[in-house]
C-alpha cells in the first residue's frame, strides 16, 4: 500500500509519524473519511472543504490549496489500484515542543490512506441495526465545536465502548440538555407522518456529508424535511429511523434501547433513501485516473 505523506507517495512501512507531534500528543488536527466508488470519489470537494473550515476553526493553516489536496486524494488512490474504497485523509498540527502551545509547531503534517472499510455486516443494511442510547454526553457546542472533524475522538470511542458492552453496533449521544446529537459516528434521520427530521447541528452533530446529501435528496424526491431538536421520545413514535455516513452509508434502524421502531423492519422511505444514495454514488463524483 502506497501512503501519501508530506508530499510523497511512500511505502506503507515507511510511513511514520513523529512521537512529538501534536496530532498524537494532544489530539491536536483535522480529518476527513472520504469514498470512492467506480473510479470515482463521492463528494470529494465538500469533504476537502469541510476539512478547510475545520482546520480554520482550530486555527490550522494549511501550506496547501484545496485544489492540491483534491489532486494529492486522487493520487493517492490511482497509486493504490482500487476501484472501490475508503480515504483517510489526516492533518495533524505538526511537531513542536512538549506543551499544548501550537504556535510553536512550525509546519502541519498531512497523510492520505486509501484503503478499504466495512462498518457494519451487510444483514443490516436489510434488516436494520438496534441502537442504545448511552450515558457519555456529547460535549456542549461552546467545549468542542460539533462541525470540527478533529483528532479528538475519545468522547465518540466512550459511547463505543457502552454500545459493544450492551451489544448493540451503535449508540445514540444526547447533548447535556437530553436532545439528541448524533450516533458515535453517523448522523441520525427518523421519518413521522411523511415528514423527514434530523437533529440540528447546535445540538452537538458533525454536519455530515451523507446528511447533506439525504437533504438534497429529500428535495428531490419532494419528501418534506425539517431540522430541529429531538428527543429520545420522538424516535420511540418515529415511523422510520435510519443512520448515515460516509463509512456507514445509509443504514436502517429498527429499534432503540429494545424498543421498536415503526413496524420494526426498514421503511419505504428509508429504502427509497437508500436506493437514491446508491444511484448517486454510482453515477457522480470525480474521476482519479
Ligand atoms: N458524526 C460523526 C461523529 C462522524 O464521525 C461522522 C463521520 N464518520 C458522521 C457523523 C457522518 O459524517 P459524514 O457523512 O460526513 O461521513
Amino acid at each position: 500500500m502506497k501512503i501519501w505523506l508530506d508530499g510523497n507517495l511512500v511505502d506503507e512501512a515507511a510511513a511514520k509519524i513523529s512521537v512529538f507531534d501534536h496530532g498524537l500528543l494532544y489530539g491536536d488536527g483535522v480529518f476527513e473519511g472520504i469514498r470512492f466508488y467506480n473510479g470515482r470519489i463521492f463528494r470529494l470537494e465538500a469533504h476537502i472543504r469541510r476539512l478547510f473550515e475545520s482546520a480554520r476553526a482550530i486555527v490550522l493553516d494549511l501550506p496547501w490549496s484545496q485544489e492540491d489536496i483534491c489532486r494529492f486524494t486522487c493520487e493517492t488512490v490511482a497509486a493504490n489500484g482500487l476501484s472501490d474504497g475508503y480515504i483517510r485523509l489526516v492533518v495533524t498540527r505538526g511537531c513542536g515542543e512538549l506543551g499544548l502551545n501550537p504556535y510553536l509547531c512550525p509546519r502541519p503534517s498531512m497523510f492520505i490512506i486509501a484503503s478499504t472499510i466495512k462498518l457494519y455486516p451487510e444483514e443490516h443494511y436489510t434488516n436494520g441495526l438496534a441502537l442504545i442510547t448511552c450515558a457519555t454526553r456529547r460535549p456542549a457546542p461552546g467545549a468542542l465545536m460539533p462541525q470540527v472533524k478533529s483528532l479528538n475522538y475519545l468522547n465518540n470511542i466512550m459511547a463505543k465502548v457502552e454500545a459493544i458492552q450492551a451489544n448493540a453496533l451503535e449508540a445514540i449521544m444526547l447533548n447535556e440538555q437530553g436532545y439528541v446529537a448524533e450516533c458515535t459516528g453517523d448522523n441520525l434521520f427518523i421519518i413521522k407522518n411523511g415528514v423527514l427530521l434530523t437533529p440540528l447541528i447546535s445540538d452537538g452533530a458533525l454536519d455530515g456529508i451523507t446528511r447533506g446529501v439525504i437533504l438534497e435528496l429529500a428535495a428531490s424526491l419532494a419528501i418534506p424535511f425539517q431540522e430541529r431538536s429531538l428527543t429520545r421520545y420522538d424516535i420511540f413514535i418515529a415511523d422510520e429511523c435510519f443512520l448515515t455516513g460516509t463509512a456507514a452509508e445509509v443504514i436502517p434502524v429498527v429499534s432503540l434501547d429494545r424498543r421498536t421502531i415503526g413496524s420494526g423492519n426498514p421503511g419505504p422511505l428509508t429504502r427509497r433513501f437508500i436506493e437514491g444514495f446508491k444511484q448517486l454514488t454510482h453515477s457522480s463524483g470525480t474521476p482519479f485516473s
